[in-house]
């Protein structure tokens, strides 16, 4: 079944210095027990993505247009309050950075109560024992619920908000960059602690990272964004070991340190990223692509499914990226 569908999503940003085309045309969808990443650079419009569909995007920003549905239901559409309910009970949001998400002011147990109580008709007990729970299943101390958020370190912080986002048992968890700025022990822990959890709650992931080892070890579908722009979508391991979008090519170099087999240097992606002021033409990255002629410049590329597999490219010159594969391939054996 199909969790969540995002189709034709562009987003823009009214800014002092004029608009600023974040998000063009964006679609994927998250099957039931899937676990999908959102990667790309930083400013390709992972972010906006993710607020867009969990309404938090500020209110300069326009939904120009698409659809962004969860289990058939149109987020776009709902009221306030319904998309309050939803957010809440089935979509968890794990924010970048944890003390956005936490209340100086009250214990962390008191919020974690407060979403319960809010949402569930439950005793004040009862909701002090689910709270001690989900510290226990996040690694935290059980003892530590009467802490204030300034008592724990950055790590723990993001595991309480981690708990307090599986509070109601979520059919999708949203987690952009969760572990950005933590220590790499750390890092480490705190993607086995989500993926076990979200194992047990048979939910979904939405995982939005620039890294993809983590991706690698983590999801099963991705997309690959560039300028606001999905350029490469499919399985993981046809993605990541046969990338055939020239911009996923150059970053499968740039990132070595992959779970997978690295298959020699491919091409590099030098370059500065996209201008975002008005809306692209033709295909976002041409500008820094080694195949591109005029047709990318002219024509936006559509994503096209390759014939044998899952997997979307959104290219012009699809087999002239796989056959320099093949060849840096073939040169490294
Ligand atoms: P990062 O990896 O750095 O988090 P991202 O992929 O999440 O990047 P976004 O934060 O979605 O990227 O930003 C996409 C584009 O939208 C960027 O050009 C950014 O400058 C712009 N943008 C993001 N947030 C705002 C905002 N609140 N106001 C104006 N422009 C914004
Ligand atoms: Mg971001």
């Amino acid at each position: 079944m199909t969790l969540l569908d995002v189709k034709d999503l562009v987003v823009r940003y009214d800014t002092g210095d004029g608009p600023i085309h974040s998000v063009n045309g964006v679609s994927f969808t998250i099957e039931d027990g899937v676990n999908y990443a959102l990667s790309g650079e930083s400013a390709s419009g992972k972010s906006t993505t993710a607020k867009a569909i969990l309404g938090l995007l500020p209110n300069h920003a326009v939904i120009e247009s698409g659809t962004i549905e969860f289990e058939g239901r149109d987020l776009r559409t709902m009221t306030p309050g319904e998309r309050q309910d939803l957010l809440w009970e089935e979509i968890a949001f794990i924010p970048q950075t944890a003390i956005d998400a936490l209340d100086p002011m009250m214990t962390v147990g008191g919020q974690i109560r407060q979403a319960v109580q809010i949402h569930r008709t439950v005793s004040e007990e009862r909701a002090s024992r689910r709270t001690r729970e989900l510290f226990e299943t996040v690694g935290l101390n059980p003892g530590r619920t009467e802490d204030y958020p300034h008592q724990f370190s950055d790590g723990m912080r993001q595991r309480v908000v981690i708990a307090m986002a599986l509070a109601l048992d979520p059919k999708l968890i949203i987690a952009d960059e969760p572990t950005t700025g933590l220590d790499v022990v750390v890092q480490d822990e705190i993607i086995d602690n989500i993926l076990q959890i979200q194992e047990e709650t048979d939910s979904s992931l939405l995982l939005i990272t620039h890294d993809l080892s983590v991706i690698a070890e983590t999801c099963d579908e991705m997309s690959m964004l560039y300028g606001g722009t999905v350029m490469e979508q499919g399985r993981i391991d046809n993605l990541l070991l046969n990338p055939s979008h020239p911009y996923t090519m150059g970053l499968r170099n740039a990132y070595p340190a992959l779970d997978v087999e690295h298959d020699g240097d491919l091409v590099s992606v030098p370059g500065e990223p996209p201008n975002l002021d008005s809306k692209p033409t033709g295909c976002v990255f041409e500008p820094r692509c080694p195949f591109a002629t005029d047709t990318c410049s002219e024509t936006v590329p559509d994503l096209e499914k390759l014939p044998y597999r899952n997997h979307w490219i959104a290219c012009h010159h699809v087999e002239q990226s796989n056959r320099m594969r093949s060849e840096a391939e073939d040169s490294s054996t």
